[in-house]
């Protein structure tokens, strides 16, 4: 039943994440005008506003000029929704789920915004990274020193590679490096830029494969860092747990 509110909750939070993903790298503000149709330009009635619900019920358009409505809101709506069960499911009534649903929400905005604009928000980033080490601090779930060397690995890696590339990878990556190591320590963090190298780099490989994407073509690297820090977040304990246990340590 509890699980249920959480999924309602991530649905409610993903029509938000909606709104923060459309006008976050346009730098408008999130809390005003009320959400309108950009094809018409009429506000939409809070009845027309319910995630999933009214997407299917509109069968994605618009009620008032037929306008389509993108398959980004509901896919972002379930999602977020599916996120935040499986995290409740995992982590139950306890100050880790509060963080990790923040993490979630976080990392949900920055996949899609940074596929469609190629950017990460520093809007989204810097406070991600107070907000992490606010909850780390709070939760006791991860110490200072484990929380300060987190930070400086998961953008020190970036910051590395940027100076060595000349330019292969964003600063906006590398404040995304760091926001995973406020929220998951350096021993997580580390997993999660670990499963992001190796998902972005196969994926790479897959759409070179194809012909899809040459060599030089820029493939942003925030989803699959978003990714493995999600992977992280679920499961990277769990790995070091079985990986130590296999050293018979
Ligand atoms: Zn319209």
């Amino acid at each position: 039943m509890t699980s249920a509110i959480a999924v309602a909750f991530g649905l409610v939070l993903g029509s938000f994440l909606n709104v923060v993903i459309a006008r976050l790298p346009e730098h408008r503000s999130l809390w005003a005008p009320r959400s309108a149709c950009p094809g018409c330009g009429a506000p939409i009635a809070w009845y027309d506003n319910i995630p999933l619900v009214s997407f299917a019920l509109l069968r994605a358009r618009c009620r008032r000029c037929a306008a389509r409505i993108s398959w980004q809101y509901p896919f972002v709506e379930a999602t977020t929704g599916a996120l935040f069960g499986y995290a409740w499911w995992t982590f139950g009534p306890t100050p880790e789920f509060v963080v990790a649903a923040a993490l979630l929400a976080a990392l949900v905005a920055i996949t899609v915004i940074d596929l469609r604009h190629q950017i990460i928000p520093d809007a989204i980033t810097l406070p991600g990274i107070l907000a992490g080490v606010t909850a780390n601090v709070a939760t006791r779930h991860v110490g200072w020193a484990d929380l300060a060397l987190g930070i400086a690995l998961g953008g020190g890696v970036f910051f590395v590679v940027i100076v060595a590339s000349g330019g292969g990878m964003g600063a906006g990556d590398m404040k995304l490096g760091a926001m995973l190591g406020a929220f998951l320590g350096w021993k997580m963090g580390l997993i999660a830029l670990l499963v992001g190298v190796v998902a972005g780099g196969l994926c790479a490989g897959v759409l070179m494969a194809l012909g899809l994407r040459g060599r030089k073509d820029a493939i942003p690297f925030g989803p699959f860092l978003a990714l493995g820090g999600a992977a992280a977040l679920f499961w990277g304990e769990g790995v070091v747990q079985w990986y130590v246990a296999g050293l018979g340590m």
